[in-house]
């Protein structure tokens, strides 16, 4: 089965992303998660990329595309995968689609996690991420079991540079304005399901197991 997560910075695309990784066993893939991991280790992309990620912007088109389609081709990514934070852009789209099509292959789902812009400050301000296995909390809405350490790994939560309520009015601003229209490019390939990402976190993973089965 293979996956996208579309939806607003902060709709709970990650969330979901990794629950539905354990239920079907495909692996969760987060470019924003990669990005992340190559600026800690202070790689070459990851220097390249932070500017673009601390500003709310996008990386550029090239520096995320090559990454994402030798991934997908992985051993692990037989089964199917989620894409969480990919595609983006309408070229990052055509790029995924013509790589999936020369092996014969297409997206089934393309899973739009529907939030509202209002409700989106709100979640960032909460949000808390692990620094060493990149799980999501909320601090009202999915608190760990003890402040401030991952009930996965142990390891210690930060609030993201860029889940500052400034950079996140760019990001929403970025998003409507060049991933909002994935949304029509999956609804006309009849590969989309939209759910509504207000309701609850085990709402929403129940009403997505629904309909993918
Ligand atoms: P969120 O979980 O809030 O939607 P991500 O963790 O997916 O955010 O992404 C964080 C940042 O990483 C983005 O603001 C962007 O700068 C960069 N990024 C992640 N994925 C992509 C992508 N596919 N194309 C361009 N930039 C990306
Ligand atoms: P994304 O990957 O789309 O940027 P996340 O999965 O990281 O979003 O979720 C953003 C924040 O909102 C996190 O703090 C997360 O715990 C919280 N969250 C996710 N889904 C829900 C939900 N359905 N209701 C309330 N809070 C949620
Ligand atoms: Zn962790």
């Amino acid at each position: 089965m293979k996956i996208i997560m579309l939806g607003a910075p902060g709709a709970g695309k990650g969330t979901q992303a990794k629950m539905l990784s354990e239920r079907y066993g495909i692996p969760h893939i987060s470019t924003g998660d990669i990005f992340r991991a190559n600026i800690k280790n202070n790689t070459e992309l990851g220097k390249k990329a932070k500017s673009y990620m601390d500003a709310g912007a996008l990386v550029p088109d090239e520096l995320v595309v090559d990454l994402v389609v030798d991934r997908i081709k992985n051993a692990d990514c037989m089964k199917g995968f989620i894409l969480d934070g990919f595609p983006r852009t309408i070229p990052q789209a055509e790029a995924l689609d013509y790589a999936l099509n020369n092996q014969n292959e297409k997206i089934d789902y393309a899973i739009n996690v529907d939030v509202p812009d209002e409700n989106i400050i709100e979640r960032m301000s909460g949000r808390r991420a692990c620094v060493g296995c990149g799980a999501t909390y909320h601090v009202v809405y999915n608190p760990t079991k003890a402040e401030g350490v991952c009930d996965q790994c142990g390891q210690e939560l930060i609030l993201r540079d860029d889940d500052k309520p400034e950079t996140v009015k760019k990001r929403l601003d970025v998003y409507h304005e060049q991933t909002q229209p994935l949304i029509d490019h999956y609804e006309k390939k009849g590969a989309l399901f939209t759910v509504d990402g207000t309701q609850d976190i085990q709402v929403v993973f129940d009403t997505i197991v629904k309909k993918l089965g």
